[in-house]
Formats: C-alpha cells, structure tokens, sequence
C-alpha cells in the first residue's frame, strides 16, 4: 500500500435536507477504505452558479482526507456515495442531492476528461475556495499559485458560512 497522501473533497448538495445530506457525506468519506477524514470545513449556503435557472440554494463544504488510494479509485469511491446519497445525473450542473468533486490529490496532476487534478473549475469558485481555505489557508494549488491568491482574485459570490446548529 502507498504512502497516505492528503486529498480535498468539495461536496455539495441542493435536493433532499443538503445539509443533512453534506453530513452524512462527511461520515461516508471517513468510512471509505483506506481513508481518514482529517478535517472538515463548515458548512456553507451559497446561491447556484450555472446550471439550470431557479434551482435551489446549495449547501457546500470541503474535507481533507489522508488516503492511501490511488487518485483513481478515490474518485470511483467517491461516485459510488454519490449514488448511495440519490445523486441522478441530470442537465449540467443541474440539481443534486451529492455532488463530491476530488478537489486535489497531494500535488498530482493529471488532465483527462475521466478525471482531471487539481479539479479544472476549483480556483474560480468561491464556494469551494472559502471552505477549502478554512481547513488549508497555507495550501498551494498546483499551477494556480497560493490559494490565499485565488481566493482574493475570485468574483465574490452570494453565501453565509452557516453555524453548526444549522
Ligand atoms: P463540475 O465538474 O463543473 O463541478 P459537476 O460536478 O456537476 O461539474 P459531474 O456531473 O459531477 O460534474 O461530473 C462530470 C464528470 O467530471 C464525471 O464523469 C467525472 O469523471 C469528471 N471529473 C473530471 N475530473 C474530476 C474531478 N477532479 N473530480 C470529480 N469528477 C471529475
Ligand atoms: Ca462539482
Ligand atoms: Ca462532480
């Protein structure tokens, strides 16, 4: 088995109680084999970007995993708790009730459309920068510079980091 190496999980849900839905996640991600969830971000409200017009809010968080899988068969582990969760593909960026994007994989880097690291939309996002800076403010993404960087020159997105009671 390889060396644990440290991944970053964007979960987001907007179907189906999603803060309910981001919590059980953060618990199937801890239970994948392999896998220790190390750290998880707190929960955000955030409006939709793209995707079909009136969707509901989302609810975004981030985790951190030390894994000793390879990138490949964490992203397979992670589409399978997506269909245990209900996900069914729909329009693009359509609702969902899981949606788990594997954010980064140590510094690997890799582009096919299969699986592309680190994720190619993750420094743009605001609903993904603010969590994952919770959790990793000193983290560098590979290609893209410090993420203290990103998060300053990303456009400011409508969202309320939310208490954990919510
Ligand atoms: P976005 O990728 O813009 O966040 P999305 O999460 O709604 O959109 P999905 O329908 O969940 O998109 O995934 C589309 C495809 O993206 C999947 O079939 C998957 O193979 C591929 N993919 C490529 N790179 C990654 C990655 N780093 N994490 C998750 N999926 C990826
Ligand atoms: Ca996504
Ligand atoms: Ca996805």
């Amino acid at each position: 088995m390889q060396q644990p190496v440290r991944a970053y999980i964007g979960i987001g849900s907007n179907l189906d109680h999603p803060a309910t839905q981001v919590r059980r996640a953060f618990a199937a991600l801890n239970a994948i084999p392999a896998c220790l969830c190390v750290a998880q971000s707190p929960l955000y409200r955030t409006a939709p970007v793209g995707g079909p017009p009136n969707q509901p809010d989302y609810i975004n968080a981030v985790a951190a995993l030390d894994t000793a899988l390879a990138p490949e068969a964490l992203l397979t582990a992670l589409q399978a708790i997506e269909t245990v969760q209900g996900r069914v593909r729909t329009a693009p960026w359509g609702p969902r009730t899981l949606d788990l994007d594997l954010l980064l994989y140590g510094e690997f880097t890799r582009a096919d459309s299969w699986l592309t690291l680190p994720h190619p939309r993750l420094h743009q996002r605001a609903f993904v920068l603010y969590p994952l800076h919770d959790i990793a403010p000193t983290l560098t993404i590979p290609g893209r510079g410090q993420l203290s960087e990103c998060l300053a020159q990303c456009p400011p997105l409508t969202m309320a980091r939310l208490d954990s009671r919510n």
